[in-house]
């Protein structure tokens, strides 16, 4: 476990490092992408040269708890301007009132090693774009967040910065981080989610006056369109899931699309994007869209979340896979709240039917439900009333829930049209669990035959990942002692 970080360091290309970031490419019409989760009701569906390390990007290890390993994240920096990795809150120069948001109401005692070296690159001008990667719960979510509200001028009541999310759930979550983590500094925000608007159309609805704003494409592009979400103060742009949002069956277009307007009139706005993964094909998109960058990434099977316990069971028949869910898992007493990730919302309600008339307490959420019992799931979830929540894919990306300790993989991700493993997708699920270096396990339930065992094979291969198997389907003990080792269960 190498506790430093590597910087890499690139010459210039060009003399202009504010021009403008939008390429003439992304004028042209992509694909139409039918993965849409967030904002359709039907969702399911759904280089550097030289390299030196600096030793200013030397974190110490020394956090109470142990966070996911960031140590392999490689630094590109744009440009002339020197970073210094934040090791304490304090190095970043934020004002008392964030400072006391940090502190106070999260309860954060110093930065996680993507906020301490992507932090300095966010808020020091000139502001560069950023493509930032990191392991999945180990606080994205707080770089932009701490990005855009030490960026707003809370004197000027305009909409100064933009999160674009791909789920409802998502822009949800975002938005309580911000108002936690902002209650001290009187800046405002509002969420622009569909139906957010309690029944008044885009057209007729209020001016954005807020001075943050966090939706999902659709709403964003509708209050655009209808000149009610002001673009000329926007000074940053954030994607959460950034490659899912650039991606061509992900939210292409409408990135594009916004990305263009704000440039338009705001040529020197700041991009942020941030992910857990970036494929190959997303990376050299956004690497071409994007002008300029400062970048941070993560080699794929340094991915891997170490405290999360990766297991595999092949069930004889479909039905077996319920019984493991109900015997070994159900039955097991406290071991903190479980997600069931399931492919279509057919077996989301199959699944949920079959528990229930067995007498067990659990809920579901996927694209098929009202937004209002979707939120309303979510949030008793969250609330802990809940203990066992069956999902698809709206919440296998961002979805934040510390209590979170197993997931369960009832179907494996597989893409819509080839039927090949998503593996983004899949790396996402299993990080819903071991949340900033907790401990957990995932079990995937293979049904046998070569198809789904295949595509567990290319998983494993694809992250170089160790997925043991649990050798008979109905073995107590299996389970038992495949929890304990997680840590999930005491000796
Ligand atoms: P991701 O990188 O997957 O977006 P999140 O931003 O959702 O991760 O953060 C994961 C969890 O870690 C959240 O519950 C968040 O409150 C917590 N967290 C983030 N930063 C810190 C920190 N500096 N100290 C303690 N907890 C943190
Ligand atoms: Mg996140």
């Amino acid at each position: 476990m190498a506790d430093t970080v590597e910087k890499v360091s690139t010459t210039e290309a060009s003399s202009s490092s504010a021009e403008a970031p939008i390429p003439a490419e992304i004028t042209e019409p992509t694909t139409t992408e039918k993965t849409k989760w967030g904002d359709v009701e039907d969702d399911d569906e759904e280089e550097a040269n030289a390299v030196s390390e600096l030793n200013s990007l030397t974190i110490k290890e020394e956090s109470v708890l142990d966070e996911p390993e960031d140590s392999s994240i490689k630094a590109v920096t744009s440009g002339e301007t020197p970073y210094t990795s934040a090791s304490r809150f304090e190095d970043l120069n934020l004002s008392p009132e964030l400072m006391k948001g940090l502190y106070v109401e999260m309860k954060f005692e110093k930065p996680s090693k993507i906020q301490a070296i992507s932090l300095p690159m966010i808020i020091t001008p000139p502001h560069k774009h950023l493509i930032a990667q990191a392991h999945n719960g180990s606080g994205k979510t707080t770089c932009f967040v701490l990005g855009m509200l030490s960026r707003v001028d809370p004197s000027l009541r305009e909409p100064q910065a933009l999160c674009i999310c791909p789920t409802r759930e998502l822009a949800i979550q975002n938005m309580e981080v911000l108002q936690k983590m902002g209650k001290f500094t009187g800046i405002t925000a509002e969420l622009a989610v569909p139906e957010s608007n309690h029944g008044v159309t885009s057209a007729r609805r209020a001016h954005v006056s807020a001075q943050v704003v966090i939706g999902t494409p659709g709403t964003l592009k509708k209050w655009i369109a209808f000149k009610k979400l002001g673009l000329n103060h926007l000074k940053i742009l954030v994607f959460d899931e950034a490659d899912h949002m650039l991606a061509t069956d992900g939210f292409r277009d409408d990135s594009l699309r916004i990305m263009k307007d704000i440039e338009r009139v705001n040529p020197k706005y700041q991009v942020l994007l941030f992910s857990a993964t970036f494929n190959e094909t997303v990376k050299d998109f956004v690497q071409r869209t994007v002008k300029d960058p400062n970048q941070l990434f993560v080699k794929r099977e340094d991915l891997k979340l170490d405290s999360v316990k990766q297991y595999k069971v092949v069930c004889p028949r479909e039905q077996n896979k319920i019984e493991v869910i109900k015997d070994q898992i159900m039955e097991l007493g406290d071991i903190g709240q479980t997600i069931i990730f399931v492919k279509t919302k057919v077996s989301a309600g199959k699944v949920h039917k079959a528990l229930a008339d067995m007498g067990y307490d659990v809920t579901s959420v996927h694209g098929n439900m009202t937004q209002e019992d979707r939120d309303k799931k979510v949030k008793e979830f969250k609330d802990c009333l809940t203990q066992v929540l069956i999902a698809t894919d709206v919440l296998a990306r961002g979805f934040d829930q510390q209590r979170v300790n197993l997931v369960v993989n009832y179907n494996l991700p597989t893409k819509y049209d080839t039927g090949e493993p998503d593996y983004e997708v899949y790396l996402h699920r299993v990080g819903r669990a071991g949340r900033f270096g907790r401990k957990g396990a995932v079990f995937n339930l293979l049904l046998d035959d070569r198809r789904e065992i295949e595509v567990m094979e290319k998983i494993e291969r694809y992250f170089e990942a160790q997925v043991k198997e649990i050798k008979s389907w109905n073995s107590e003990e299996e389970y038992k002692s495949a929890l304990k080792e997680a840590g999930l269960l005491d000796e």
